[in-house]
């Protein structure tokens, strides 16, 4: 495909670019770059409550996350071995708990998504994750975890930058207002009702699709995690429910106003055996898997996490149009930018 051809499919009307020197001087993306900063001080300082060591991530390896939905992984010459950037830090996170029960990592991912998702206002090429596990955790430990994360993450900006959020047309009380209530819950299965009820197609089997998403986010009253996604729809870590093997013992967090998907998370596959199942059923080759392999087949703990996508929150939190806007050098999907 040409240049031409792949710029004539992006979105570029609902979604200039500005120059990368008009947008790193601009008011907003000062204000933009405060605000991230406050929200990454709560963020760590909610972490160190939760009693969590921060570890610094790798930005390539052999291998890197394989379950990110449509997305191409971006390959490295590495000495004659093909190596990836990292498409998230799951593998590393798991085995980090060998040294810490509780860790994470501000970490840089890069995916070539779909060019398609370059108009979802939710998609970058390159972005950040708050990245979080927990050794011993369930599924509900980390779903609190994260809900308290968000929270003081958000108190933190309230406290510190109300005047840069008024400036960006973002209200601080109503901000304060959705973090105050406790996150609500539904399931896959309860979001697919809903959205056959309102006339929307959605398959049960799969991921919520982007606009089904960005509509249960408008209508949403605060953020809320929908739980219980289909197997098929995500990575071989996620656990599978033993009491429903069709379901995983996942969730995402969803941001209201339209702004969708904050979080993803899990109870994670920790056994050996289950581990390399799960990999051939999702079209993974386990050999390509080998460091990680080894060290699982050692044993590592059983645990549950998330990853918080760092631009989707200062999205939100100030109140922008478009992820894109939370980056300092934004690359959007088929876009050639710095
Ligand atoms: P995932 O493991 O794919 O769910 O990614 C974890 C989190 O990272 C998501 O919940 C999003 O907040 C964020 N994220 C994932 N992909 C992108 C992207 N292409 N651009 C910006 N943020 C993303
Ligand atoms: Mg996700």
């Amino acid at each position: 495909m040409t240049m031409q051809s792949v710029l004539s499919r992006v979105d570029t009307e609902t979604h200039p670019l500005p120059t990368p020197r008009d947008h790193i001087t601009s008011e907003r993306t000062r204000s933009m770059i405060r605000i991230q900063q406050a929200l990454l001080a709560g963020a760590r300082e909610a972490l160190a409550r939760e009693g969590a060591v921060e570890l610094l991530h790798p930005v390539i390896g052999p291998v890197t996350d394989p379950g990110s939905r449509g997305a191409k992984q971006v390959d490295v010459d590495y000495y004659g071995n093909r190596y990836k950037l990292m498409t998230s830090s799951i593998l590393y996170k798991q085995t980090s708990l060998l040294a810490f029960d509780r860790i994470f990592l501000i970490a840089p991912n890069v995916r070539l998504e779909p060019i398609e998702t370059s108009s979802t206002r939710r998609h970058l090429t390159e972005f950040h994750q708050i990245d979080v596990e927990l050794a011993g955790a369930t599924r509900d430990d980390a779903m609190a975890v994260a809900e308290r994360l968000v929270r003081h993450a958000v108190a933190t900006v309230v406290d510190r930058h109300s005047g840069l959020l008024e400036s960006l047309g973002r209200d601080p009380e109503v901000l304060s207002a959705f973090a105050a209530r406790p996150f609500g819950r539904v399931t896959h299965a309860e979001v697919v009702t809903e959205l056959h009820r309102i006339g929307h197609s959605q398959s049960t089997g799969t991921e919520i699709e982007w606009d089904a998403e960005e509509l249960i986010s408008s209508t949403a009253n605060g953020p809320f995690f929908v739980t219980d996604y289909p197997k098929g729809s995500r990575g071989f870590y996620d656990r599978e429910n033993p009491e429903e093997a069709s379901r995983l013992l996942n969730f995402d967090l969803i941001a209201p106003e339209g702004c969708g998907e904050l979080c993803s998370g899990s109870e994670r596959e920790y056994e050996y055996a289950k581990i390399v199942t799960r990999m051939r059923e999702t079209g993974e080759n386990p050999a390509k898997y080998a460091w990680y392999l080894d060290v699982i087949r050692q044993g590592i703990p059983a645990s549950a996490g998330f990853g918080i996508g760092l631009e989707r929150l200062t999205r939100w939190v100030a109140g922008l149009d478009s992820v894109w806007e939370a980056n300092a050098y934004p690359k959007l999907p088929g876009v050639v930018s710095p």
